[in-house]
C-alpha cells in the first residue's frame, strides 16, 4: 500500500489556466517542499499535463493527471477535480475544448459588463495575462485590472467587480455534475469534490449535492485545502467519515502572492480521515500515474 503519511498535493494551478507558475516550476516548488505525490489540476484544461509529468518524473515525484472542471449545480458554480484519467480515452478532452470556447464568449461579455460600468476594455490585457490563449478566466481580468491601477489586489477586484451581482460577473452555464463526472470516469479517472465549504448552499442543498455526487460514483471530497478554514476542515472531515467518502488534500496553489498555501504545503489531513490515496495499492497508483 502507498504509505499514508507521504506528502501529497492533489490540487494546484499552472500558467495553463490561472496560475502564475509554469508546470515545470510548480514541480520545482513541490520538490523544495518535499512533495512526493502530486496532480496538476488546471481549470478546464489538460494543456499543462505533459510538461508537469515530465518534470515530476525527473524529480522523482509521483504524478497523476488532473483537471478542475467548472460545473453548474443548483444555481451555484461548483468545482470538480478529476484525477488519474487518460486524456486519450473517452470524451474528456473534446468536452474541455467546448468549455474553453464558452469561456472565450463569457470573457467578451464580462468585458462588456465592465465597460458598461465605466471601466476601460481590458479584454486584450486579460488575454495577455492568460498564458494559455485557450483558457481565459476571471483571475486574468482581476490581474489586468490591478495592473491598470483600478484596485490594489486581485481579491478586491473579485469583491468589487467579478462576483455574482457585480458588473463584470456573467452568469454562465457550465457542465452539469453528471456530465463532468461521466467525462472523468469515462476517461478512467476518479472524481473529487473540490473545496466543498466554499459553495453558497443551504444545508439541505449541500446534503443533496453530496448524495448526488455519491450516487454518480464520487470518490472523495477535499478536506484539507488552501480554500478551507480550520473549522471547514473539521466539518468536512466529519462528513467524509459519516458518508464513507475518501478525503483529499490539495493546496489550490495559484501564485506566491495570491495563495494561502504553497505547493505541497496544504494542512495535513486531520486524524480519522481516509486519505484518497489510502486504498491504492502501489499497483493502482502506478496504473493511475502511468497515464500519459
Ligand atoms: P473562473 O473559473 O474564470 O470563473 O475563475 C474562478 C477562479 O477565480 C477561482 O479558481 C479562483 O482562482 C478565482 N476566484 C474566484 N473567486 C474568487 C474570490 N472571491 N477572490 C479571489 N479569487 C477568486
Ligand atoms: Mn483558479
Ligand atoms: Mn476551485
Ligand atoms: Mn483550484
Amino acid at each position: 500500500m502507498v504509505p499514508q503519511d507521504i506528502n501529497v498535493d492533489l490540487h494546484m494551478h499552472s500558467t495553463a489556466s490561472d496560475g502564475v507558475v509554469t508546470p515545470c516550476d510548480l514541480v520545482e516548488r513541490g520538490l523544495a517542499n518535499q512533495l512526493q505525490l502530486m496532480a496538476l489540476t488546471d481549470h478546464d484544461t489538460i494543456d499543462g499535463l505533459d510538461q508537469a509529468r515530465e518534470a515530476a518524473k525527473d524529480c522523482r515525484i509521483g504524478f497523476l493527471n488532473g483537471v478542475e472542471i467548472s460545473v453548474s449545480w443548483g444555481g451555484e458554480t461548483l468545482h470538480l477535480v478529476g484525477l488519474g484519467f487518460d486524456p486519450r480515452q473517452g470524451a474528456l478532452a473534446a468536452n474541455l475544448k467546448a468549455l474553453q470556447l464558452s469561456r472565450r464568449e463569457r470573457a467578451s461579455a464580462m468585458d462588456a459588463g465592465l465597460q458598461a460600468h465605466g471601466l476601460p476594455s481590458v479584454l486584450d490585457d486579460a488575454m495577455a495575462y492568460a498564458g494559455n490563449p485557450n483558457l481565459i478566466g476571471r483571475t486574468h481580468f482581476a490581474r489586468a485590472l490591478v495592473a491598470r491601477g483600478v484596485c490594489y489586489h486581485v481579491q478586491d477586484v473579485f469583491d468589487r467587480f467579478l462576483t455574482p451581482g457585480k458588473p463584470g460577473y456573467v452568469p454562465h452555464q457550465w457542465a452539469t455534475l453528471s456530465e463532468a463526472m461521466a467525462w472523468i470516469q469515462g476517461s478512467g479517472g476518479i472524481c473529487v469534490l473540490a473545496h466543498p465549504a466554499r459553495y453558497r448552499l443551504t444545508d439541505t442543498a449541500r446534503w443533496a449535492l453530496l448524495q448526488e455526487f455519491m450516487a454518480l460514483g464520487g470518490y472523495a471530497i477535499e478536506v484539507s485545502t488552501g480554500s478551507h478554514s480550520l473549522d471547514d476542515t473539521q466539518r468536512y472531515r466529519q462528513l467524509s467519515v459519516e458518508l464513507g467518502l475518501k478525503a483529499s488534500r490539495g493546496s489550490d496553489f495559484h501564485s506566491p502572492t495570491e495563495s494561502r498555501c504553497d505547493v505541497g504545503a496544504a494542512p495535513v489531513l486531520p486524524d480519522g480521515c481516509d486519505p484518497v490515496w489510502s486504498g491504492w495499492a502501489e499497483q493502482e497508483l502506478c496504473r493511475l500515474a502511468g497515464r500519459i
